[in-house]
């Protein structure tokens, strides 16, 4: 690729393009519409449907789609071509106002969490204005919203445009106290960091689990593992390298900022992060980026692992959402400057941070709660279930002292010599980045680093966007009252720094202590999915989301239902595919390995070999004892899920899954795990660790 900066964005109907297509009023209005979210007339509407179909054409698509982003946490699309027929037996390209605006698919087999059977089927799609149109496959995609036909929001977008107007509106009350008279938007921004692991595309075709569940239900530990720490950062092979080079070039077509690629901490493991962006906007790019992740594996003969943890005893992969708060001119809210001591706007910034994540550590860590999650978080590879804030040395040092009333005196962290002339000298980093935390500040942004790597980012940013909002607006009703706004200002930073302290902590979020330590500071500790989810319906969150129009409580209810029905069914699917794997594949294998041995035994006492210490002997009993046990065993995760679809109640049966089921599912893994490592390679019946890690 020579020319990277035409090629970037030369899918994507964006800024430079609508200036050059659209006649000047309209790109205003549009304009407008995007910058200040003005509502857009269909007269406007019709003229860029017109346009953008031109463009659409001229670049070789034929067809346009609303995109969007149902409860299923991935994309939906449903593709319309532009012909329209003429009387005389012809067609022509069409694209109207009202198509761009509007779609209607069908909703009826989205999950909705029970509101489908109250509501009618049909639903609609509103177009985004302010995430661009861009093409793929020949289509034009229109970023859209997902709703109900009586308006029930039934997808992830909605809420999340709604929580940023949310922290806009209460940001720019705090930003006029402030004095501030040139702000007239505050945007949440969002970089997400995602890891994935690459596998031979031939190997995963041959694992049932990885196809069904994205994860290695079997598997023995290979020989080596991450622990000679010699693949983080290593040398990109160069079958990685393409792939990558690839990626990047669809990437950067589409207007997606890939920036940083390097080997992750795992074998096989690497991670690609973004320059961050709008938070709706870095939302799409994700969703995109971990599609088009996929899609060009599959073109380089590999499959790309999404999924929260492939494989057992390595390190499951995350997503880390970087997020802060920036103003339309151009200021980063969270930007402390050279004197943050001095900086009472970026306390107070902090504060509401702090605040906020005190009070909604429950919404935080539902956020993040999959079944994929639960076997990271707390696993000393990823932050534990515990929600906990990490600031640094200076920043803590600041808050304690405007707590205690006294001066604060700069501790200075000192010169990294690096000791070589030609390298420069640096300042150590007062904002140490402890990778244990869970929810860092990492110099002017916060980087949330609980999620899993194949979530939606827009579950987290919608939380982090209403809580902050939140806790600005409380900040903002009452020094709006003050009559004597510094006074108010630092009795106000002071007050919140004492209630909420508990929540920073700057050790070693992995340790034992830490757990017992969270405990006296009354944090919560929500070990797992099933635990987490029923607090989303509690008092608070009902009063906090419909409070700031985010989700009605019907919407709450059925998000619920939604994620914990979604909880249930992946162990389900887990469940069923393990007991089929042992049943067609494994025991199949070991019982061929037996005959072979058998008959080899027998075959040696027939020419009158004593075969009384005989290696083969041995094992074929192992094997029977083993196999036996295999076989009671998948029997009983059988038998625990003919009880789960007996249990009424979705949280029970959830529990359920979580205690009974996950528990017969770790039994069969411990004796077909066992099994792999004494049957012959050549009867294994599919591939193990150190063939899917270490074959790239
Ligand atoms: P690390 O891997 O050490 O955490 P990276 O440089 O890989 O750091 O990632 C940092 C991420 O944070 C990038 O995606 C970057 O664009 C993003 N980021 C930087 N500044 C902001 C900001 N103001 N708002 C949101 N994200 C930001
Ligand atoms: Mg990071």
């Amino acid at each position: 690729m020579n020319n990277v900066p035409e090629h970037f964005g030369s899918m994507v109907f964006n800024d430079s393009v609508m200036k050059e297509r659209l006649p000047k009023e309209i790109y205003k209005s549009l304009r407008s519409t995007i910058d200040n979210g003005t509502e857009l007339d269909i007269s406007v509407a019709n003229i860029v449907a017109n346009a953008m179909k031109d463009w659409a054409i001229s670049k070789g698509a034929t067809h346009f789609t609303h995109w969007f982003q149902p409860m299923t946490g991935i994309t939906a699309e449903k593709h319309d071509s532009f012909i329209s027929p003429q009387s005389d037996g012809r067609v022509i390209m069409e694209f109207s106002g009202k198509e761009l605006v509007r779609g209607e698919p069908d909703a009826s087999s989205f999950p909705s969490g029970g509101i489908r059977n109250t509501f009618e089927a049909r639903g609609y799609t509103a177009w985004d204005p302010t995430s661009y149109a861009f093409i793929k496959d020949g289509s034009l995609y229109i970023p859209t919203a997902f709703c109900s036909y009586s308006g029930e929001v039934l997808d992830k977008k909605t809420p999340l445009l709604r929580s940023m107007e949310v922290i806009n509106a209460q940001a720019l009350r705090i930003l006029k106290l402030f004095g501030d008279k040139v702000s007239t938007r505050v945007i949440s921004t969002v970089g997400a960091e995602q890891e994935y692991f690459l596998i031979d595309k031939k190997l995963f075709d041959r694992r049932k689990d990885l196809i069904f569940t994205g994860r290695t239900l079997f598997g023995a530990k290979a020989p080596k593992g991450q622990e000679l720490e010699d693949h983080y950062f290593g040398a990109i092979k160069p079958r990685i390298s393409a792939y990558m080079k690839d990626l990047d070039e669809q990437l950067w077509a589409l207007g997606i900022l890939a920036k940083t690629k390097h080997n992750e901490v795992a074998p096989a493991q690497h991670e690609l992060a973004p320059i961050f962006s709008t938070a709706n906007v870095a939302t799409d790019h994700n969703h995109l980026t971990m599609e088009l992740m996929k899609r060009t594996a599959d073109r380089h003969g590999l499959a790309c692992l999404l999924h929260e943890k492939p494989f057992a005893g390595v390190n499951g992969s995350g997503k880390h959402n970087n997020w802060a708060l920036s103003t339309n001119s151009g200021k980063n809210l969270f930007d402390p400057g050279k004197t943050p001591y001095e900086n009472k706007q970026f306390l107070l910034f902090l504060c509401a941070v702090i605040k906020a994540v005190d009070d909604n550590q429950d919404l935080l860590r539902i956020s993040v709660a999959s079944a994929g999650n639960d076997h990271r978080l707390g696993a000393n590879e990823a932050p534990p279930a515990i929600v906990s804030i990490f600031l640094g040395e200076e920043l803590t040092g600041i808050l304690e002292a405007i707590e205690s009333g006294k001066e604060y005196t700069k501790v200075d962290a000192g010169k990294m010599m690096t000791g070589v002339q030609v390298l420069p000298d640096f300042h150590k980093d007062t904002t140490d980045r402890n990778r244990t935390s869970p929810f860092a500040f990492t110099g002017n942004k916060f980087e949330f680093r609980m999620l899993g790597s194949s979530f939606s980012i827009s579950g987290p940013n919608i939380i982090l966007n209403t809580i902050v909002g939140d806790v600005l607006g409380q900040f903002a009703d009452r020094l709006e009252k003050a009559s004597d706004f510094e006074t108010e200002l630092m009795a106000l930073i002071k007050e919140c720094i004492s209630k909420h302290k508990r929540i920073i902590f700057n050790g070693n979020n992995y340790s034992a202590e830490w757990v017992e330590e969270a405990e006296r500071r009354g944090l919560l500790n929500l070990k797992n999915t099933v635990d987490a989810l029923p607090l989303f319906k509690s008092e608070k969150n009902v009063k906090l989301f419909t409070k700031h129009k985010i989700f009605t409580k019907t919407e709450i209810e059925s998000r619920y239902e939604i994620l914990i029905e979604n909880y249930c069914k992946v162990l389900n699917i887990e469940a069923l595919t393990m007991a089929e794997m042992v049943k067609k594949e494994i025991l199949p294998a070991v019982f061929s390995y037996s005959r072979e041995l058998a008959e080899t035994v027998s075959l040696k006492k027939s020419i009158g070999i004593d075969i009384q210490d005989d290696a083969g002997v041995g094992l074929v009993s192992l094997l029977t004892k083993l196999a036996n046990c295999l076989s009671r065993r998948v029997s009983e995760l059988e038998d625990s899920l003919i009880a789960a679809y007996g249990i009424n109640s979705i949280l029970a049966r959830a529990q359920f899954f979580r205690d009974t089921v996950a528990s017969c599912m770790t039994e069969v893994r411990a004796v077909a795990d066992e099994l792999e490592t004494i049957v012959a390679s050549k009867y294994w019946p599919f591939p193990t660790y150190s063939d899917l890690l270490f074959n790239i």
